[in-house]
C-alpha cells in the first residue's frame, strides 16, 4: 500500500486554505487506495502549541477527513534528525554557518549575478581561518549547513509538471540547535514510507533542497503535487484578516463543517455550489489530472 500524508504546523487554527490543502492530501492517497498519515511539526516550540495541534485535529476530522495510525510529532523524534545529521557530518557534507540573517542578505546581493537568487551564498564555507577565529571570539552561535555540491535539481510534479529548482547549503541545524524543517521532513518523509507528499506550491521552491537531502541520506525520493493555494480578493495568501476563514468562524455564522467542505469542493470543480457530500463520495470525482493549477481567489464573506 502506497503511503501519503499531511503535515501541518500548530501554529495557528487551520483556515480554508490550510483545509483545502488537506482536503486534496487525503484525496490523492485515498483515490490510489493510499494509507493517509497525518504528521504534526511542532519542532519550533516559539510558535507550536498543543491546544493548536488539538484544534487542527478536531476540524480535520470535522470535515470527515480520517488517518491511518497514531499522529506523529517531530518534537517526540530529535533523536532521527539529530542521527540523520550525524551522518551528513561524519560524511563531511556539512560545515558551520555563523553568519546574521543581515550578512547573507549583503553577501547576496554582493555576488550578484554569481550565486542564485535566493541561494546562501556560501560565505562561511570559504571562510579564512581568521575571520573564522574571530567569528568565534565574538561567541556567535552556528547553524549548521550541507555542503550541497549541486547548484539544482529537476523533478516532476504531478500538478505543475518539470521544475528546476534551486539547490543551496541549506540549513540542517538552526543555530537555536533545532533540526531545520527541511531536513526534518525529508527524515520523516523516509522513516514513515511516504511515497506521495501533497503540499501548498509554495513549497514548491523547497523541493530540490529536499530531494538532494534525501538523496544524501539513501532515502527514496517521494513523488510530489503541490497543489495551488487559496488566496484572498487582494491576491495575498489566505490569512485570518480576510475575514471568516476557520471552521470556528463559519460556525459562528451558522455553517456546518460539511458546508464548508461543499465550499472546498465546489472550489475544486467536485461539487455543484450547496452540494453536500462525504469525503468518501468525493473521491469517485476525484481526477488527479483535472486538478487545477491556478490559485483559488476568494472573499471568505462571499462565500
Ligand atoms: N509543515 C508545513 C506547513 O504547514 C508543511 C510541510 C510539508 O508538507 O512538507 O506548511
Amino acid at each position: 500500500m502506497a503511503v501519503g500524508r499531511f503535515a501541518p504546523s500548530p501554529t495557528g487554527e487551520l483556515h480554508i486554505g490550510n483545509l483545502r490543502t488537506a482536503l486534496l492530501a487525503w484525496l490523492f492517497a485515498r483515490a490510489e487506495g493510499s494509507a493517509f498519515l497525518v504528521r504534526v511539526e511542532d519542532l519550533d516550540d516559539r510558535v507550536a502549541d498543543r491546544a493548536h495541534e488539538a484544534g487542527q485535529l478536531a476540524d480535520l476530522r470535522a470535515i470527515g477527513l480520517d488517518w491511518d495510525g497514531d499522529v506523529v510529532r517531530q518534537s517526540e523524534r530529535r533523536e532521527l534528525y539529530d542521527a540523520a545529521i550525524d551522518r551528513l557530518v561524519a560524511g563531511g557534507l556539512t560545515y558551520e554557518c555563523t553568519c546574521t540573517r543581515r550578512e547573507i542578505r549583503e553577501a547576496a546581493s554582493a555576488a550578484h549575478g554569481e550565486a542564485p537568487e535566493g541561494a546562501y551564498p556560501g560565505t562561511c564555507r570559504r571562510l579564512d581561518a581568521a575571520e573564522r577565529a574571530r567569528r568565534a571570539a565574538e561567541g556567535r552561535p552556528a547553524a549548521l549547513r550541507l555542503d550541497a555540491q549541486v547548484a539544482s535539481i529537476t523533478f516532476v510534479d504531478r500538478v505543475h509538471g518539470p521544475y528546476e529548482g534551486l539547490v543551496d547549503d541549506v540549513v540542517l541545524r538552526r543555530n537555536d540547535g533545532v533540526p531545520a524543517y527541511n531536513l526534518a521532513v525529508v527524515v520523516d518523509d523516509a522513516d514513515q514510507g511516504v511515497e506521495e507528499v501533497v503540499r501548498g506550491d509554495d513549497l514548491l521552491s523547497s523541493t530540490p533542497r529536499q530531494l538532494h537531502l534525501a538523496d544524501l541520506l539513501h532515502a527514496p525520493r517521494p513523488a510530489h503535487a503541490h497543489v495551488p493555494l487559496v488566496l484572498g480578493p487582494d491576491g495575498k495568501r489566505m490569512a485570518k484578516r480576510h475575514g471568516a476563514v476557520t471552521l470556528a468562524d463559519r460556525a459562528a455564522q451558522g455553517e456546518t463543517p460539511a458546508l464548508v467542505l461543499s465550499h472546498l469542493a465546489t472550489s475544486l470543480g467536485l461539487a455543484e455550489p450547496g452540494e453536500l457530500l462525504t469525503p468518501g463520495e468525493l473521491v469517485d470525482r476525484f481526477d488527479p489530472t483535472t486538478l487545477p493549477r491556478q490559485p483559488w481567489i476568494v472573499d471568505p464573506d462571499q462565500l
